[in-house]
């Protein structure tokens, strides 16, 4: 193909290669480990939905029955929510309405790629500010940037993803005081913070866009539901953009089923991983070399003295972590935290590779 059929924006983009994985253990996305679908209620609504569900007939653009249960589960009006295909394609929807090429986009870095992927693809540019030791974010930095620059956009991921880190909701509500355009607040993994949702402040801020999914907490990241809570107006102009049909039928019964029961959902789903998470922090934490970060989520950044040698020993021991080529984050692993059994498999491995690292066998 000719590349100059492409848009200029992308043509320095590397393909996409999700290479197949041989691990029977697969803890490098984030993903649940349970099913909802395992939940007898949420099978019997869903399967009494899916009877009823026309294949022929498109789905419900702006999935009202969906909306109305999401706002109901994070306190807000119907006509907040605004449902997507995954938070990913919220993401997109959010670039493609406020981003013009040349503008710019604020994020902190490191962070999750898809925002700054989709600037790109626009032709908008992404200033990062780098997290301070720690993968502490440099809060007085970014608050300088903002006012600085007054960027179209600024995302604010919190917790953060890779990284793990939760803000205080004041910061956040400050960087929310300090733009005079944009603030998306990505809290997709909000259910494992155990802190409380910028979404209660809504009615006080008219730039600001707060992501959610039912990828993470709730195990549907198969199914691509996720969305957006903003006042009114912004959900009517996130609406210009949106795919029309973006949401299939099966997702949003689907979804719906699970919204109905969410409630015991968390409560089957986050408990025992985030005693999980605390067991392997402290696991990973009391070996040498080993620094496993606090994290408010389902998921562990570890770093370690050789990365590749980890992911090597993580590998034939049947696991698969995520791994990163960027400068920032070398020799670290993003570690998804999912049941106690497979923790302790992890931990176990750690333990005999930083053992041998310091000349022990
Ligand atoms: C997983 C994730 C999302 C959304 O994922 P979807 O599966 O597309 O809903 C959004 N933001 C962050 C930071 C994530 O890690």
């Amino acid at each position: 193909m000719n590349k100059e059929w492409l848009r200029r924006s992308i043509r320095s983009f590397e393909p996409y290669d999700v290479p197949e994985l041989k691990e029977k253990i697969i803890i490098n996305a984030n993903e649940s480990p349970y099913n909802v679908f395992d939940f007898a209620e949420v099978k019997a609504d869903f399967m009494a939905s899916f009877a009823e569900t026309p294949s022929f007939r498109y789905p419900d653009p702006f999935a009202k029955k969906l909306r109305a249960a999401l706002a109901d589960y994070v306190c807000c009006r119907p006509e907040e929510v605004l449902v997507g295909n995954g938070g990913d394609e919220i993401i997109s929807v959010i670039i493609n309405t406020f981003l013009d090429a040349d503008d710019t986009l604020l994020v902190h870095a490191p962070t999750f790629d898809i925002y700054s992927i989709d600037a790109q693809i626009v032709g908008a540019k992404t200033v990062c500010v780098n997290d301070l030791p720690g993968f502490k974010r440099d809060r007085e930095g970014l608050l300088q940037k903002v006012k600085e620059l007054q960027p179209k956009v600024t995302v604010i991921c919190n917790p953060n993803n890779p990284t793990g880190e939760l803000l205080p909701l004041s910061f956040v509500e400050e960087v929310v005081q300090a733009a005079q355009n944009i603030v998306v607040v990505d809290e997709a993994y909000l259910e494992f913070a155990g802190a409380e949702s910028i979404i209660g402040k809504l009615n006080k801020y008219d730039n600001l866009i707060v992501i959610r999914t039912l990828s993470k907490a709730f195990g549907m990241a198969g199914l691509r539901v996720g969305y957006a809570v903003a006042q009114k107006e912004l959900i009517e102009a996130l609406s210009l953009v949106k795919p029309v049909y973006n949401v299939s039928s099966i997702s949003q019964i689907a979804a719906l089923a699970v919204m109905k029961h969410s409630q015991m959902i968390l409560q089957h789903n986050v408990p025992p991983t985030l005693a999980a998470r605390q067991y392997l922090s402290e696991a990973l934490n009391a070996l040498p070399g080993v620094t496993a970060y606090p994290s408010a989520t389902n998921f562990l950044l570890a770093q370690v003295p050789d990365g590749a040698a980890y992911v090597k020993a993580l590998s034939e021991a049947d696991i698969s972590v995520r791994a990163y080529k960027a400068a920032a984050l070398k020799n670290c692993l993003r570690i998804t935290v999912t049941t106690m059994e497979v923790v302790k498999k992890v931990a176990e491995v750690f333990k005999k590779e930083a053992e041998y690292a310091q000349g022990g066998n």
